[in-house]
């Protein structure tokens, strides 16, 4: 039997191992997914190693430790440096992100997008900025510390911090912070959310599976708003396919992923 897991901290609130476990049970393959409490992402190779994995997904805060972690990193992960689907070819740890690609899919209803504002800076803000600037839309990045701006403004983005933040219109928001997750704050300051609110279409949030600080305040100024559970949902079955390795059809792993997010 094959063995997947996630890697994350937190990790209970994951849905993954339901997804893939559904998948792989249904379509009767045979393989068992679990998930793996991280403190350390510099254990990640060690620990995924140890454990005998086929293959894994990585999530928060560790998919930049799991960018440096692979022997070899292939397609859009190479350009983002930020790993979230970790695979054992022959003993080489290889690389793939499929969380920018699972959200291109999960804001196809919104129709065109143009604009967007990402709140955030880590590891989902840049894969999905990176993937947002390939397609040639407009980005602007905000995040609560200006460290990480640079990789932003470098891709041709503007980039600001709460202190200096200057408003627009956009299409979309998103956001890609781990605020809201584990704890009930918001992304920004409530002043600088409201208002950005006020200047949007569409909202969406990368969290998944509750209503967010966030996203309750766009329900309540009666926005269209959705969370990561699509985003999730998209980047489950590119990450299934590259585990069972072309053994399983693409249409059948999203149905089965689709009806365990009703269990
Ligand atoms: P990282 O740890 O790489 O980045 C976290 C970001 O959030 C940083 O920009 C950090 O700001 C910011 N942040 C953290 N706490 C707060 C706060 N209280 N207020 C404001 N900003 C804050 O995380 P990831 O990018 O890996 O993940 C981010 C979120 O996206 C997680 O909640 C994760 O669960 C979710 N996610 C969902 C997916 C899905 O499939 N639906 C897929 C991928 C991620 P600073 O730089 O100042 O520290």
């Amino acid at each position: 039997m094959k063995l997947f897991s996630i890697f994350g901290n937190p990790v209970s609130h994951s849905r993954s191992p339901l997804m893939h476990n559904s998948v792989f049970k249904n379509l009767n393959y045979n393989a068992c997914y679990t998930r793996t409490h991280l403190e350390d992402g510099t254990k990640l190779k060690e620990t995924f190693f140890a454990l005998g994995l086929s293959g894994a997904n990585v999530t928060v805060p560790h998919k930049e430790a799991a960018f440096n972690a692979c022997d070899e990193v292939r397609g859009f992960a190479k350009t983002v440096g930020v790993v979230n689907t970790l695979i054992n070819e022959n003993g080489k740890l290889i690389g793939y992100n499929t969380d920018a690609d699972g959200f291109m899919y999960a804001i196809e209803e919104f129709g065109t997008i143009n604009n967007i504002l990402v709140i955030g800076a880590g590891g989902t803000a840049k894969a999905l900025t990176a993937r947002f600037k390939q397609e040639g839309l407009s980005v602007t990045v905000l995040n609560r510390s200006e460290g990480r701006l640079s990789y932003f403004a470098d891709l041709g983005c503007q980039t600001f911090s709460w202190e200096n933040f200057k408003l627009e219109t956009y299409d979309l928001v998103v956001n890609t912070t781990s605020a809201g997750l584990k704890d009930e704050e918001l992304p920004a300051p409530l002043e600088l959310i409201t208002t950005i609110l006020q200047s949007t279409s569409y909202v969406a949030d990368a969290i998944y599976g509750k209503l967010t600080p966030f996203l309750k305040l766009a329900k309540d100024q009666g926005l269209t708003y959705k969370d990561g559970s699509d985003m999730l949902l998209g980047q489950g079955v590119l990450a299934n396919e590259l585990f069972v390795n072309k053994a399983l059809d693409k249409e059948a792993i999203k149905t089965e992923m689709a009806l365990s997010f009703q269990l």
